[in-house]
């Protein structure tokens, strides 16, 4: 592979820090893996691949990322298979995105072999993080940030890309409590939604507060012009089940194009269930739980998988949607379809999984 013939420096701890984690008790993003993946951009190029000893950066105070949010992000995930091996979940598709919020970020691309073969040489180093009970992965977070000292508002020249890992447990989701947001919003026509870039999550914490406040779980964000129209669910891409169709706003420069979304619709389409990539107006849904034409709705998410709701509130009124056994619901087979696909457990037709 070219990644062979890539210049990465090694640097391995003298001793692992796996022992202090309990690997049947991990929360969410708080465990790091012994190493990190980090490589420089100066004078249009990226250098000084490396894997290093996990750790804290220096940097300096006028560091233009902190100032004007030149920053971009990346997650997914890892899994061993029955034989131990790791395998990566549709990497290319993270890459490539990353590469999407960098142009609209005015930031330096990604080469694929520099994400690629950082990445593979970060999961050999810390092959031994990736978990192996049921339900927990390697999740993984490829960023990259501005690092000029400079206080101009102009795009830094210099960038640094990292990559980091956290071992994660089973993400045990109970049905969501969602709220159809009707003032604020995420993104607009225009604007920055379907970037992965820091700011976005930053802007959507005080709605998401308020809302938690009002006892809900998370958000519906509705469309900036109109606030008619679906478009995402936190840090979820919106499906629904609606006449036995899976139905998903289509997406656009303001929704963010999640790779388990794409996995989801893909996998129904060779199910033969029928897709509708379109608007999908907050009308139809609530009109489609009270007249129960619509039966399932759910967040889809590398984090979560899929992550089903239970109740949607609109305008004051809370709309309760009905319980689906395991086995009649889309939303639980396609999560365990994609579970072991992941995990190696059934053939990959799709030509998604990639082997460390
Ligand atoms: C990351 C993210 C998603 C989900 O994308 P995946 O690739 O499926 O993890 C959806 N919406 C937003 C806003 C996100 O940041």
């Amino acid at each position: 592979m070219t990644t062979d013939l890539l210049q990465i420096e090694m640097q391995k701890v003298p001793q692992s820090r796996i022992k202090e984690v309990d690997f049947n008790n991990l929360p969410f993003g708080k465990h790091f893996a012994d190493h990190m993946f980090v490589a420089d951009y100066a004078d249009g190029q990226w250098t000084d691949l490396r894997v290093v000893p996990y750790g804290d950066f220096a940097f300096n105070p006028a560091l233009s990322s902190l100032h004007y949010g030149q920053s971009i992000f990346e997650g997914m995930k890892a899994y061993k298979n029955n034989e131990g091996e790791v395998l990566m979940f549709r990497p290319l598709d993270n890459w490539a995105r990353m590469n999407e919020s960098a142009k609209r970020m005015c930031m330096a691309t990604i080469p694929e072999e520099i994400f690629m073969g950082g990445l593979e040489a970060l999961l050999r180093t810390d092959a031994d993080w990736v978990p192996d009970q049921p339900g927990s992965s390697l999740y993984i977070r490829p960023y990259m940030f501005a690092t000029d000292v400079f206080l101009g508002v102009a795009p830094s020249k210099t960038y640094r890309f990292c990559i980091f890992t956290c071992p994660v447990g089973v993400y045990y989701s109970k049905p969501l409590k969602v709220k159809v947001e009707m003032e604020y919003i995420r993104s607009a026509p225009g604007g920055v939604g379907y970037a992965k870039c820091a700011g976005n999550y930053a802007g959507s914490m005080y709605p998401t507060l308020l809302a938690q406040q009002a006892g809900y779980d998370q958000l519906i964000w509705t469309d900036a012009t109109e606030h008619q129209y679906i478009e995402e669910s936190g840090t979820m891409n919106v499906m629904f089940i609606i006449d036995g169709k899976l139905v998903t706003p289509a997406t656009s420069d303001s929704i963010l194009r999640g790779v388990t979304r794409d996995s989801v619709v893909q996998i129904a389409r060779s199910w033969g269930i029928p897709v509708e990539e379109r608007n999908v107006s907050i009308t139809e849904v609530i009109d489609g739980i009270q007249n129960g034409r619509l039966t399932e709705a759910f967040g889809a998410g590398t984090a979560v998988v899929v992550s089903p709701f239970q109740v949607i509130g609109y305008n004051g009124n809370d709309y309760m949607l009905p319980e689906r056994s395991a086995t009649d619901s889309f939303a639980v087979r396609v999560k365990e379809y994609m579970t072991n696909l992941r995990t190696g457990k059934i053939a990959d037709e799709f030509g998604w999984v990639v082997k460390v």
